[in-house]
């Protein structure tokens, strides 16, 4: 299997991984069981927490003990404080996190189920940012690894990633929420991270390597994680754990497979390492409050 190549001009880089993503204030709401359009569930339980995958998966690989830089957008309001603060308590460098004035910070609304299931409604507000915080003025900092998800405009990524790949960074997209994707991001993306529902989004495996994606993986829940290098199919087994709730699985996964790759690691044994990180968080109620920390990790894979 070929991996992901590192730069070889090492002393240029200034991260381990630069996140490039959305920040939102996530209102969880627990009921029995979902809601049908039309109906009204009665609630258990109310937490309002910081999330939103840009936020969640630079958090994710900051505990993955990566140096993370996160670059996004808030609104000028007590939600975008409140995120900021959280950014720097987890040790991210918050110097191209940008606040727009005007415009409220982005809010998800979440409800989970008895048996963890979730719906999401996202309402992006700052983050559907664009020139602000990644004009052709302001590049994105040095990372070995560019990560990015689809809750930013796909342009603002397709332009992050150019200038990223510009300084020999390694572009991960995690296509998420699915979409189908703009032609100038298909072809700046080195590595692709659907799971099962956005990757049928983007046309199955096969359609997703006649665009030229070489490196493929797909995070597939409870199944486990199924990979595609150069025409070779690969897949590693769930660990088995009792989920609790599984939001941020994927976030978990994507933010420590990153910080592996920039630490050098084999594709199987980062994605080895971004499987347990990803069963993990399904043992923790919430997003960032599931997401493991190095030791954690380390630990569960000592015992697995
Ligand atoms: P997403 O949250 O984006 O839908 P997945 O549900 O596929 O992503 O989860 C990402 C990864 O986390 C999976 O590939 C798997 O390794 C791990 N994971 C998720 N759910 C479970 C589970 N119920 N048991 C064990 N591992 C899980």
């Amino acid at each position: 299997m070929v991996d992901p190549s590192l730069p070889s001009d090492r002393a240029a880089i200034e991260f381990d991984v630069v996140v490039l993503g959305s920040l939102n204030v996530d209102l969880v709401a627990r009921t029995p069981r979902l809601p049908r359009p039309g109906e009204t569930v009665i609630g258990s339980s109310f937490t309002q927490v910081a999330g939103g995958k840009g936020l969640n998966q630079a958090v994710a690989a900051s505990r993955a003990g990566a140096s993370v830089a996160l670059v996004g957008a808030v609104g000028d309001d007590d939600a975008g404080v409140f995120l900021r603060q959280v950014v720097r308590a987890e040790g991210i460098d918050d110097r191209w996190l940008e606040t727009v004035p005007g415009v409220p910070t982005g809010r998800a609304l979440i409800t989970v189920d008895d048996d963890a299931e979730n719906v999401i409604v996202v309402v992006p507000g700052a983050n559907a940012w664009e020139d602000d915080a990644l004009g052709d003025d302001s590049p994105l900092p040095y990372g070995r690894v560019t990560l990015a998800q689809l809750e930013v405009p796909q342009s603002a990524v397709a332009r992050g990633f150019a200038s990223a790949r510009a300084i020999g960074s390694i572009t991960v997209l995690n296509p998420a929420p699915a979409a189908q994707l703009m032609p100038a991001l298909v072809a700046r993306c080195d590595l692709v991270v659907p799971n099962e529902h956005e990757l049928e989004l983007l046309g199955g495996a096969e359609e997703v390597e006649r665009l030229g994606i070489e490196r493929l993986i797909v995070t597939e829940g409870s199944n486990g994680v199924t990979w595609f290098t150069h025409g070779t199919t690969h897949h590693h087994d769930a660990f088995v754990v009792t989920p609790v709730d599984t939001t941020g699985a994927g976030d978990a996964f994507c933010g420590n497979l990153c910080a592996e790759v920039a630490a050098g690691l084999p594709l199987d044994e980062a994605i080895r390492y971004a499987t347990a990180a990803g069963a993990l968080a399904t043992t923790t109620a919430g997003a960032v409050p599931s997401l493991p920390h190095r030791h954690d990790v380390d630990e569960y894979l000592r015992r697995a």
